[in-house]
């Protein structure tokens, strides 16, 4: 959609001359995130107080133009990409930490703060904001909540919606709401701040959150296992979370994602079929040792080998360091291959963890594609890439078949499309097959809050059903 000059000078009398982008530069960058999928934004405003928010929703409203919320654009599904152009509301200027409340464990954030900008500002209070997506140094705190992120530590603290206590969001009329509360506990009602969460801008825009924070443990301890067969890592997993051990992280590498870090970064990881990552965290030494403990001798009874165990930050950094740089390491795994993400988050029961992980190896051998089996699985979510070349139409076929293969496998067994990427576009054939009995429901709370479908139309439930042909990609495709 073009934008008139008029249309132009509305936005510029709310927002200033500087907080508006035209330039095509600039539409260009703003039309696609870290996803596969592109578009052209028509305006990008840089809205700096929430009355500014809610003058530029009103005016779009009136004129039916479409609002795209936009936090950092590291969103791996097209939730932030414009598919059908409009504005572009960057909410990253919108970045004060209002209020640290340690007597609470709280505190209150505008929308466009940086993960780890606000745990560098909670440090010093000995209190942390426990979400720890692998992408904090850049994601916000907006994009996060409208995505539901989750991360390392999912796994004993819980998803984005756990660490959220309350919000201010202005509705697509304008009309600025205040959901949820300052306690930990709210009894019945529509929790309507929890239907916020993972909304990824449909619903409203997030302007101000109130987040629940954890007290920095005092003890952390890293373990990491070896294991010659994938079966055996995968068990060893749905054991420690069955069995009753509470880790603090998690997480599990196959042999591709530990060769391309080895073949990359020359890390020098074991080179066996899988290894596992896990953790404990507390602020009773014998408490976190027991946790060890526990989940060393689950590995070793799982044929598990060269466990190495250390508390020391320097040797924790250099255990986890292999997983921490793995998705960079991903797309130079072999010249001419690229990492991209499609069916990459799914989440699956953890008496599956070993069977999905072997799933998605079987399935990208018979789709000639690569792809990798890694990620939280602590949390239940699996993690793969489809490494292949996003030049050639034929590599889309495959790999458009792989997902489709992947994501029927996940919910045969009664697992979900997406544990912390989100729907947006790439996603959303698969999850509306999922959500089949619930989809005109899902419809029906967009269209009321949202009446002219003005707020990121056209993604999750109303996104289209085939996201190679239906959106445009970022890859010159021959
Ligand atoms: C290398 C890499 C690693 C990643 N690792 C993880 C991971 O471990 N866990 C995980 O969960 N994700 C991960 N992601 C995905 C992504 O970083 C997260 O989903 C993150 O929460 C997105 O934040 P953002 O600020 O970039 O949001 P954007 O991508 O800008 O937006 C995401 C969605 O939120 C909406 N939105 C943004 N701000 C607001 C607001 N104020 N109000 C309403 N809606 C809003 C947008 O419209 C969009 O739908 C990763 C991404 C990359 C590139």
């Amino acid at each position: 959609m073009t934008m008139t000059k008029d249309n132009i000078k509305q936005l510029q009398d709310i927002v200033g001359t500087d907080n508006i982008k035209n330039d095509i530069a600039d539409l260009y960058v703003y039309g696609s995130d870290s996803s596969v999928h592109k578009a052209l934004a028509s305006v990008v405003v840089r809205p700096t107080t929430t009355e500014q928010v809610q003058a530029i929703l009103r005016y779009a409203n009136a004129e039916l133009i479409p609002v795209i919320a936009r936090g950092s654009g590291s969103g791996m599904s097209g939730q932030a990409v414009p598919i059908d152009g409009g504005i572009v509301m960057d909410l990253k200027k919108m970045n004060r930490i209002l209020e640290i409340r340690p007597e609470d464990v709280l505190c209150k954030v505008e929308p466009g703060v940086v993960d780890d900008d606000l745990n560098r500002a909670l440090k010093p209070h000995g209190l942390f904001y426990p979400p720890a997506p692998a992408s904090s140094r850049v994601a916000t705190i907006g994009g996060e909540i409208a995505n539901n992120a989750s991360g390392i530590r999912s796994v004993k603290y819980g998803a984005t919606r756990d660490s959220v206590l309350g919000m201010k969001v202005v509705l697509a009329n304008g009309d600025l709401v205040n959901l949820g509360s300052n306690t930990r506990v709210e009894a019945s009602g529509y929790q309507l701040d929890r239907l916020m969460v993972g909304s990824e801008g449909t619903l409203g825009i997030i302007v101000e959150a109130t987040l629940l924070l954890k007290p920095i443990p005092k003890f952390r301890c890293i373990g990491r296992a070896s294991f010659n067969k994938l079966k055996d890592a995968g068990e060893s997993i749905s054991e420690i979370i069955a069995g009753g051990a509470q880790p603090s992280m998690l997480e599990l590498m196959d042999n591709i994602a530990i060769t391309a870090v080895n073949t990359t970064l020359k890390m020098g990881l074991p080179d066996v079929e899988a290894i596992i990552m896990f953790e404990a965290d507390g602020k009773v030494k014998e408490a976190v040792d027991a946790e060890m403990k526990l989940m060393k001798e689950i590995c070793e009874k799982h044929n598990a080998f060269g466990i190495e165990l250390s508390y020391d930050l320097k040797e924790r950094t250099k255990l986890f360091a292999g997983r921490k740089k793995l998705f960079a390491a991903l797309s130079r795994y072999k010249e001419g291959l690229s990492c991209t993400s499609l069916a990459d988050d799914m989440a699956v029961p953890y008496s599956k963890m070993a069977e999905c992980a072997s799933k998605i190896h079987e399935i990208a051998k018979r789709n000639n594609v690569v792809m990798t089996a890694y990620g939280h699985c602590g949390s239940g979510c699996m993690h793969t890439k489809i490494l292949m070349d996003p030049t050639k139409k034929e590599q889309w076929e495959s790999a458009k078949r792989a997902v489709e293969e992947v994501y029927e496998y996940v919910r045969s067994v009664g697992g979900t499309t997406s544990a912390e990427h989100g729907i947006g576009l790439s996603k959303a054939p698969a999850w509306k097959k999922e959500k089949v009995d619930s989809l005109a429901l899902l419809k029906a709370v967009k269209k009321a809050f949202d009446p002219n479908n003005i707020l990121n139309p056209h993604k999750m439930q109303d996104a289209p059903d085939d996201w190679v042909s239906a959106t445009e990609l970022r890859y010159p495709v021959e």
